[in-house]
C-alpha cells in the first residue's frame, strides 16, 4: 500500500544540511493502522510529508498504491493524492465556514453536484456523530468535535489512505480515547489504511497493529505492536514502552532484592499472552521439577484489546534446579522468556 525503499531526505539551508531521513525502508500493508513513533526531530513529519507529496525524497523510492511518486509529474501526483486524506494536530478547519461547509469543501472544490455533496456530507457527519452540529462554526466546538469534523472532511472523498499527524496530541485523555476509537472504526468500516505519527506510546498501544520506532532520521525498530511491546530491542523503544506499561521492577527495587551476598539464583523475565495468563503454569513447573520459585514482579496491561502480562521469576539454585528444565518448559508452553543479567 505504502512502501518506503531506502529513502533519504536531506534539507539544505544556507551552509547547513540536515539528514532528516536515513535509509528508511518499510512497507505499510493495506488496512494496517501503522504507527510511527519518535521524539521531536526524529523525522516523522518529514516521512508523512513524503506520502502526501509536500516533500520529495532526496534519494530512494516512495510507492503509494503501486504508484512510484518520484517518477510522477504534477498531474499524475494530483491523481494519487485523491486517494489520501489527512488530519492534523490543530485540525486546520476554516473558521469562517460552518461544519457542513468544512466537510463539503473537498467536494465543492472538485465541483461535485449539490445533491451528491448533501448526501455524502450528511453520511459522514452521521458517521462521526455530529449530525446536530452541521450549522455550527468551528469556534463553537470542542477540540474533540473539531477533530471529528476534520475526520469527516478527510473521508468525504473516499480516500484509501488516511494520514494522521499527531491527531490527538492537542486533546485531553478522554477525548483522545474517543477519537482513537473513531479512527479504528474508520479503518474497519471503510477499509482505510491509516498511517499515523505520534510521540505518545498510548496511541500506538490502543489502535495500531504495526509500529516503526524512529530516532535521528532512522527506523531503529519495526514490528507488530505486540512484538515491540513484548521485546523492545532499543533503549528508545524501551523508554516509549515504559511510558505506558510497567514492564519491569524499578532499579531501586532490583537493587533491594539483589542485595544478598550469595547470588544463588537465576531470574527470568517472561511475557505472557492472554491464553497463557489463565494457565497455572508456575505451580505446574514448580511441581514437575520440585523447584522453589519466587515471583519478583508482575504487571498486566492491554495491547490492542488483548490482556498481556510481564512477569519476573526467580529460581533458587538448589540441587534440583537445572536451567535446561525450566527453559524447555517455557519453550514447550510457547512462553517468551529471557534470562535477566543484572
Ligand atoms: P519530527 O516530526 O519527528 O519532529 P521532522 O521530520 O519535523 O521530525 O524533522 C526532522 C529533522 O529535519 C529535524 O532536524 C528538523 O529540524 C529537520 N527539518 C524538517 N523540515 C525541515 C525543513 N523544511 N528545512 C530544514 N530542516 C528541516
Amino acid at each position: 500500500m505504502i512502501e518506503f525503499k531506502e529513502v533519504n531526505k536531506v534539507f539544505h539551508k544556507k551552509n547547513e544540511s540536515t539528514h532528516a531521513l536515513k535509509d528508511v525502508s518499510f512497507t505499510i500493508e493495506e488496512r494496517d493502522i501503522f504507527g510511527v513513533i519518535g521524539y521531536s526531530g526524529a523525522g516523522k513529519s518529514t516521512l508523512l510529508r513524503l506520502v502526501n507529496q509536500l516533500e520529495r525524497a532526496t534519494s530512494g523510492q516512495v510507492i503509494v498504491n503501486t504508484h512510484d511518486l518520484d517518477t510522477y509529474n504534477k498531474k499524475e501526483l494530483r491523481k494519487v493524492k485523491k486517494d489520501i486524506g489527512m488530519i492534523f494536530q490543530h485540525f486546520n478547519l476554516l473558521n469562517s465556514a460552518n461544519v457542513f461547509k468544512n466537510v463539503a469543501m473537498p467536494l465543492i472544490l472538485s465541483k461535485k453536484p449539490k445533491k451528491e455533496i448533501e448526501e455524502k456530507v450528511s453520511e459522514m457527519l452521521k458517521f462521526v456523530g455530529l449530525e446536530d452540529k452541521r450549522n455550527q462554526y468551528p469556534d463553537e466546538l470542542s477540540g474533540g468535535q473539531k477533530q471529528r469534523v476534520a475526520i469527516a472532511r478527510a473521508l468525504v472523498t473516499n480516500p484509501k489512505i488516511l494520514l494522521c499527524d499527531e491527531a490527538t496530541s492537542a486533546l485531553d485523555p478522554a477525548t483522545t480515547d474517543s477519537i482513537l476509537k473513531l479512527l479504528k472504526n474508520v479503518n474497519q468500516t471503510f477499509g482505510v489504511t491509516i498511517l499515523l505519527i505520534t510521540h505518545e506510546m498510548s496511541v500506538i498501544q490502543q489502535i495500531c497493529n504495526r509500529v516503526a520506532v524512529m530516532e535521528d532520521g532512522a527506523v531503529v525498530e519495526l514490528g507488530t505492536v505486540k512484538d515491540v511491546f513484548s521485546q523492545p530491542q532499543t533503549e528508545t523503544a524501551k523508554d516509549f514502552v515504559s511510558t505506558v506499561i510497567n514492564t519491569e521492577p524499578s532499579k531501586a527495587l532490583r537493587e533491594a532484592f539483589n542485595s544478598r551476598e550469595t547470588q544463588n539464583y537465576t531470574d527470568y523475565k517472561l511475557f505472557l499472552e492472554a491464553h497463557q495468563i489463565t494457565q497455572p503454569f508456575i505451580t505446574q513447573l514448580a511441581e514437575a521439577y520440585d523447584l522453589d520459585v519466587n515471583i519478583l514482579f508482575s504487571s498486566m496491561s492491554t495491547i490492542q484489546e488483548e490482556t498481556v502480562c510481564y512477569l519476573w521469576l526467580r529460581f533458587e539454585h538448589d540441587a534440583k534446579f537445572r536451567p535446561s528444565d525450566v527453559e524447555s518448559y517455557f519453550a514447550e508452553k510457547g512462553i517468551q522468556y529471557e534470562e535477566v543479567h543484572d
